[in-house]
């Protein structure tokens, strides 16, 4: 089959590779007909992310029809529309019972390294390095997806892929940021820095909790009208002060609750390492630290930060005494997509919400290349690349 292959940093392309097998009898094989890319892949093109192989396929956005079934597997059969969430659940664990399935105990045969890092080890990812498991990902022609029962979510409307294709990350992710903000409908003030995929997500799931009111902030002037499309003001950080932007939009009390959308690059290697990667970063796109920082200083007295970006080691030059004295809640960590997927699926079906509308680019896997350079560079008003894998 052909997949999207890291070949070092900095370097993806197309290879052909053998087709997945069933390894487990909880397993399923799916052939994939749509698949995205996301902005956390970003994070494993540049090698900010440790332990990616040469040769592993990428990809955790990803969706389509099962084609072979482990003889364990009991609620899916061969022919099963499916979506397939970034996280794999045993459903069985502590955590994976408690809702919590990015905490999944059983499902990264690799914990050793996370714990090393962390203490303790989230849940496997598909496509996302061997400290996550090292699962092929899904930017390919087929993909193995272990746990199936819990995994794959059959889709039985005749919603087309883009419209559901985001719920395997990028709409339950910006949702569950919105959720943890604890929003007062009808009164509380939401700001959301980054307007990527996720940014997006998080602005329009907080108007669908009822925020009385979403300012998003961001430099990138396209990002910025399709937050305003949904009703959202904006304030473009290269031509106001946001701080001031945002004291000025809340009467001086700041946003009720913030959303940091844009996470940090600087993963590590050691707390050295991780401090000069993100002082190399400084400015070569969002400030990844400044974002975080804004977020403290500008929540209200109160308020929550929520942090659906992704952080992976130490940060520097932290206000926690903004946090302190002002009581802020902070809320963070891998979505639990799967405990997502049926309300929001209700949201799309009921014409709530149509994920669609954050597609900019569609395209066959041979050019995954070139986009995944697209993307990052946002070029060309890019912010969201899907992929056929059979075009
Ligand atoms: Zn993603
Ligand atoms: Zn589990």
């Amino acid at each position: 089959m052909k997949a999207i292959i890291w070949q070092g940093t900095n370097k993806v392309g197309v290879e052909t590779v053998p087709d997945p097998t069933l390894l487990l009898p909880t397993d399923v094989i799916v052939k994939i007909t749509s698949t995205a890319i996301c902005g956390s892949d970003l994070h494993l093109l540049d090698g900010v992310i440790p332990s990616m192989e040469k040769g592993d396929i990428l990809g955790h956005e990803f969706m389509g029809e099962i084609v072979e079934v482990g003889r364990d597997v009991k609620k899916l059969k061969a022919g099963d529309r499916v979506i397939v969430p970034f996280n794999i659940a045993c459903g069985l664990c502590d955590p994976c019972q408690r809702g919590l399935f990015s905490a999944c105990d059983n499902s990264n045969p690799n914990h050793r390294m996370a714990e090393a890092l962390y203490g303790a080890s989230g849940g496997g990812l598909f496509g996302y390095s061997h400290m996550y498991g090292g699962y092929a990902g899904g930017q390919a022609q087929f993909v193995r997806v272990p746990f199936a029962d819990i995994n794959a979510h059959r889709i039985e409307t005749d919603l087309r892929d883009e419209q559901v294709l985001f719920l395997t990350d990028i709409f339950p992710t910006g949702y569950q940021a919105a959720e943890q903000c604890g929003i007062q409908p009808g009164r509380d003030v939401v700001a959301v820095f980054g307007a990527g995929p996720v940014g997006q997500f998080a602005a329009r799931s907080a108007l669908m909790l009822g925020a009385a009111h979403v300012i998003v902030v961001d430099r990138v002037p396209e990002r910025l009208a399709m937050a305003e499309a949904a009703g959202c003001q904006t304030i473009n950080y290269e031509q106001e002060d946001a701080l001031v932007a945002l004291r000025e939009a809340t009467g001086g009390r700041g946003p009720d609750h913030v959303i940091d959308a844009v996470g940090m690059e600087a993963h590590g290697h050691g707390p050295g390492a991780l401090v000069d990667t993100a002082k190399q970063r400084l400015r070569l796109s969002f400030d990844r630290i400044t974002a975080l920082r804004w977020a403290l200083l500008s929540c209200a007295k109160g308020g929550t930060v929520s942090l659906p970006g992704v952080y992976g080691g130490l940060i520097d030059k932290v206000p926690m005494g903004a946090a302190f004295a002002k009581g802020l809640t902070f809320r963070m960590g891998q979505t639990h997509t799967h405990r997502y997927v049926a309300p929001l699926l209700s949201r799309i079906e009921s014409g709530e919400i149509d994920p669609s509308f954050v597609i900019t680019h569609r395209a066959a896997l041979d050019d995954a290349p070139e986009l995944y350079r697209t993307f990052r560079d946002k070029h060309d008003g890019c912010i969201k690349v899907v992929l056929n894998p059979w075009a």
